[in-house]
């Protein structure tokens, strides 16, 4: 294997250096800045709670690895864990949390404060309503993690080395070479950063953006409390805290405090830098919630405590990958130590075989847009990661940073009353406030009615019968130049057509995963417009773009609309030199041309299955571009439609969203995405249709048959063309047949489904190529 140098002994390097020498890369060296292996980084002070469920299943999965691997390794105990509620909100929302268990693997039950008592008898159980038990969590001694993982790469061949800071990442040509200290190099053809908080530092010596920000979070050690060392770990989501037992005593951890965050050159310089004077002021609240919940504390008192340091990112999801700008440079940071071996074994696998075997795409390194790069997003939004911790937390809910990236026809959306996502960093319509309410809407649940209107019913109707402008700026464009055969070799569709045509198909990453879902315009012999999913496409495509082909994104610099309905032909023809009749510019062909005075390009193609174009321009163009087609749509009666309308119309359609319904892992056979033939795989992503109760789910929700989970709900919306919401789920094959009744998850309540034949409307897919 080639010579790897960690930077970094904690939790996650020793656990990389496990798991490269264990795929028998053994010429690994670990070098760390203070002695192993209390280092004195967040390791060497982590209580190590380990709380597998999670709404992401990637962040639940690489839990759920880390507790198996390190009982297996006598570094885990399965105390289990309680998570109370103390309100009706939080208790529907344990009952959620239940559901992703459910969906992720991790059986737990959602019990009455009795019962809660009965496992956690230091409870008052009068303060609270109901917990969430999760039988297989528990606590890791991460030190000693840390150390066994060391010990077992080491007798493989590694070596571990400590008190040598690197000071410097040693490239040549864009590729790294080595590292050095004050007075020793290393050699290396790969080099991981596992510097854990001190990623902006390892930022500084190399270029390469690492978006966390360290802060400050208060740990405390009682004086006994009664506690015994088989209580399970216990959270307090409503007061931000967490409880284990240390002994008789009681360990407490608050996220009930101002963010601290942490400049890395006021850290202390002696042993332990990320241990930082505890601030008695900002435990006061805490410890008397602590008391309220545990009242034996009240004759106890904090013995012990410390404002530790650990990373926080703009999304709160770890960093892992390699660097786009230099070569050969991986980073596994802002990894909690409960996902410390899940991570490590993921990028070990990614480094080995060139993908990890699970998706990773949340945690992908180079997942930010350069916006979100800044200090200024990172700070602000790493702050609202820690302010948020324990909040109940609603997938649409925006992010404290807004209008980062707004599309040209922006004035044109607040004029018409658009309510805004964010998506990415932009702002993107969910629908539109001027836009009328159905006569009678259908009613629908409080939770998924948030960041969502009626309103949508409107546009969605409207795009069906009439034609609506959809923005589809948000949506990556990337140009690409050079010879065809590039793009062949890296979509499983056949893109060397003529000029003129439009693919859409898949990027398969080297074991047949689905790296991406793009359409392909060939605008010229060398000459590609992609239409794809945001950075991570286009971080694909540079890595694998041989000299003299050149890959650009071009999103910021144009914008483009999406013109769907049976009107969309009339309204259009008046307004370009382009023959768009039925025969002049034929389903998936691309032309280019005018829309009164805007040059434009025009795809043929349909995000919601309608007659219509999306119609691209550069961003100088965009408000006349907008204006001309909303003058001319007058009288088509042309309205404005948002997002909230496309998933809707895009669900009934059969489309699937990379990331959400599709990923890396997925087979494109299994997902629907290319014809399966003969193929007999084990599942399939199958569409569902729900008894229409006014529950709508948003994804994530397990899915039972004859009362067991088989798979997971990826997206969902109402589908007004069938009357019904419909679900799109993984699920076994042998359930995977039309008629099959299987029901869904939804909080407290199951919801039932029939599994449907897709797509649920125009199946033959008249309507787009009329
Ligand atoms: P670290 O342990 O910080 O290791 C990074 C290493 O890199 C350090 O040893 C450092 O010395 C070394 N290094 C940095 N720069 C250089 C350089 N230039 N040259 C050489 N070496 C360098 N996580 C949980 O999962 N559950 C919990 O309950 C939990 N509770 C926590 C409570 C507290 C109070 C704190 C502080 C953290 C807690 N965490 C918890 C977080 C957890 O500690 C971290 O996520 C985890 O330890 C990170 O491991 P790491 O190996 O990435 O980082």
């Amino acid at each position: 294997g080639p010579t790897v140098v960690i930077i970094g002994a904690g939790i996650v390097g020793c656990a990389l250096a496990d798991e490269l020498t264990g795929r028998g890369w053994t010429d690994v060296t670990v070098l760390d800045r203070g002695p192993l292996f209390v280092t004195g980084g967040s390791t060497s002070h982590a209580p190590g709670l380990v709380f597998q469920i999670h709404p992401s299943r990637t962040l639940s999965r690489l839990a759920r690895y880390t507790a198996e691997k390190y009982a297996g390794l006598g570094c885990f105990s399965p105390v289990g864990s309680l998570e109370v509620a103390t309100t009706p909100a939080r208790l529907a929302e344990l009952h959620r949390r239940f559901g992703f268990g459910q969906s992720w693997g991790v059986p737990s039950s959602v019990l009455d404060p009795a019962a809660c008592a009965t496992l956690y008898p230091l409870l008052d159980k009068s303060v609270i309503s109901g917990g969430l038990y999760v039988p297989s969590d528990g606590l890791l001694p991460a030190v000693r993690a840390a150390e066994t993982q060391a010990a077992r790469a080491t007798s493989r061949g590694a070596r571990f080395l400590g008190d040598r800071a690197v000071t410097r990442v040693l490239s040549r040509a864009g590729r790294v070479t080595g590292v050095a200290t004050a007075d020793e190099e290393f050699r290396a053809d790969l080099v991981v950063s596992c510097a854990g908080f001190w990623g902006p530092a390892i930022a500084a010596m190399t270029g390469v953006p690492i978006p966390l920000l360290p802060m400050a979070h208060q740990y405390v050690r009682t004086t006994p409390a009664g506690a015994s060392d088989g209580l399970p770990i216990l959270c307090h989501p409503d007061r931000d805290l967490y409880f284990r037992a240390h002994g008789d005593r009681l360990g407490i951890g608050s996220y009930r405090h101002e963010p601290m965050p942490v400049d890395l050159a006021d850290l202390p310089g002696d042993d332990h830098p990320s241990k930082l004077p505890f601030t008695p002021d900002t435990f006061r609240q805490s410890w008397a919630a602590s008391a309220e919940l545990i009242p034996a504390l009240r004759g106890a008192t904090p013995e012990e405590a410390f404002n530790g340091v650990l990373s926080f990112t703009p999304d709160g999801f770890p960093l892992l990958g390699e660097a786009a700008s230099l070569r050969g440079l991986w980073v596994a940071e802002a990894v909690r130590a409960a996902h410390s071996a899940g991570a490590a074994k993921a990028v070990a696998e990614w480094m080995a075989d060139g993908r990890p075997a699970i998706d990773l795409h949340e945690c992908d390194l180079n997942r930010f847009d350069a916006a979100q790069l800044s200090p200024d997003y990172v700070r602000r939004r790493a702050v609202r990661t820690f302010v948020e911790i324990h909040d109940i937390v609603h997938p649409a809910d925006p992010p404290p940073v807004r209008n980062v990236r707004v599309s040209p026809f922006h004035p044109r959306q607040a004029e018409l009353g658009a309510v805004f996502g964010e998506a990415a960093g932009w702002e993107r319509p969910l629908w539109y406030a001027t836009n009328p309410p159905p006569e009678s809407p259908r009613p629908r649940d409080e939770w998924s009615s948030r960041h969502w209107s009626p309103i949508a019913e409107t546009e969605a109707r409207a795009t069906r019968r009439r034609v609506a402008l959809y923005d589809m700026t948000p949506l990556t464009r990337i140009d690409v130049t050079g010879p065809v055969a590039f793009l062949s070799g890296l979509v499983a569709g056949d893109v060397d057509r003529p000029a003129g045509t439009v693919v859409h198909t898949v990027m398969l990453d080297p074991a047949g995963g689905v790296r991406g879902d793009v359409t392909v315009a060939r605008l010229g012999e060398d000459r590609f417009r992609i239409g794809g999913n945001g950075p991570l496409d286009v971080d694909w495509l540079r890595r694998h773009a041989p000299p003299g082909v050149s890959v650009r994104d071009v999103t910021g610099g144009t914008c483009g609309v999406g013109l769907w309905g049976p009107a969309a032909r009339e309204l259009l023809a008046p307004l370009t030199e382009v023959d768009v009749s039925a025969e002049g510019f034929r389903w998936f062909r691309a032309r280019e041309g005018h829309v009164g005075t805007v040059p434009v390009v025009m795809l043929r193609l349909s995000g919601v299955g309608e007659l219509g174009w999306e119609i691209h321009t550069e961003a100088q163009y965009g408000l006349r571009l907008w204006d001309t087609l909303w003058e001319a749509g007058r009288e088509h009666g042309l309205i404005a439609a948002g997002h909230a309308a496309f998933d809707s119309l895009r669900l009934e359609k059969g489309h699937r969203a990379w990331g959400r319904d599709v990923t890396g892992e997925d087979d494109p056979y299994q997902a629907g995405l290319l014809p399966a033939g003969d193929r007999a795989p084990e599942r399939w992503l199958t569409c569902l249709v729900l008894a229409d109760t006014g529950d709508v789910p948003l994804g994530g929700e397990p899915v039972y048959a004859g009362g067991f989970p088989v798979g997971h709900v990826t997206s969902a919306a109402y589908g007004w063309s069938v009357g019904a919401p419909i679900a799109y789920a993984w699920l076994p094959s042998a359930l995977a047949v039309p008629g099959t009744q299987v029901e869904i998850g939804y909080f407290d309540r199951l919801l039932l489904a029939t599994v449907a034949t897709e797509p649920l409307f125009d199946p033959r897919h008249q309507r787009p190529r009329r």
